[in-house]
């Protein structure tokens, strides 16, 4: 995080029955940006781009549930003979003691270790760790839930689209570590009900999904940022208010036409 973000100074609430689950991937816009993963969990704001479509058509591929796995003794038991590779897709795993929810891509489990795999649209960036931080956490939140659920983890993988790369994640210490303290950061900013400051003249906010609703650059023209705001593409609005004025008006849809249903 930058010096000008939300300075974290108290323990995190613990995670507790009351407190909805976190998904995985909010913990990775979280690390990404605290405000927007603000912004899309304590405030329910979303917005669809070409980015986030190219996403969820990535996403088609594995987004269709199979079987999940066999249960952790199955897989180390003589059912499953060494070498064999047990894909299941579109698991959902859950945990109250971690407070966390995701549904994985993919688990690939093989010689009694499980592999979860996230599927990502892109090219796999050129960094020394293999992955964006982000990413990582995710992954590594993935594996700390299989983990949970009883099953031996020592990696993770993204698979980049794009590149078509796949990219080991150990689950190393420094990883876990990382990802505990994450969600730990993300549950205490949303119990405080402060929504974090805008980054600051970041190259992620003109591409980011809900630029228009946060205006990182005109909150910080108003707290005394001597920055000009930069210009932002306002993305085409195709919807269209319909206004009903008799009491008791009843709208029907013929196909993708409203029509009045009389009184
Ligand atoms: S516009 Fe920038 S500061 Fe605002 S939510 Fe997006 S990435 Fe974060």
């Amino acid at each position: 995080m930058t010096d000008d973000q939300l300075e974290l100074h108290l323990p995190a609430p613990p995670a507790s029955g009351d407190s909805p689950l976190i998904p995985a991937r909010m913990v990775n816009e979280f690390v990404y940006c605290p405000r927007l993963a603000y912004l899309m969990w304590a405030q329910g704001e979303w917005a669809e781009t070409g980015d986030t479509a190219e996403g969820h058509r990535v996403h088609a591929r594995v987004d269709k549930p199979n079987a999940p796995l066999p249960a952790p003794e199955a897989l180390e038991s003589e059912e499953t003979p060494a070498g064999d590779k047990i894909v299941s897709r579109s698991m959902t795993l859950a945990s109250a003691t971690l407070g966390l929810v995701a549904k994985l891509d993919v688990a690939e489990a093989e010689d009694g270790l499980v592999t979860p795999v996230d599927y990502k649209r892109g090219k796999r960036p050129h960094v020394a760790e293999g992955a964006y931080e982000p990413e990582r956490i995710q992954i590594g939140l993935q594996a700390l839930l299989l983990e949970e659920h009883g099953y031996r983890v020592e990696e993770g993988a993204i698979y980049y689209a794009e590149s078509r790369e796949r990219v080991r994640i150990p689950l190393d210490e420094t990883l876990r570590t990382a990802a505990r303290t994450a969600v730990s950061e993300l549950r205490l900013t949303v119990s405080q009900s402060r929504i974090p400051p805008p980054l600051r003249d970041s190259p992620k906010c003109p591409r980011c999904a809900l630029v228009t609703v946060c205006l990182p650059d005109e909150v910080r023209s108003l707290s005394g940022s001597s920055l000009a705001p930069r210009t932002i593409a306002v993305p085409p609005d195709e919807a269209l208010p319909l206004i009903v004025q008799s009491q008791r008006a009843r709208i029907g849809k013929d196909g993708d036409t409203m029509v009045p249903m009389g009184v």
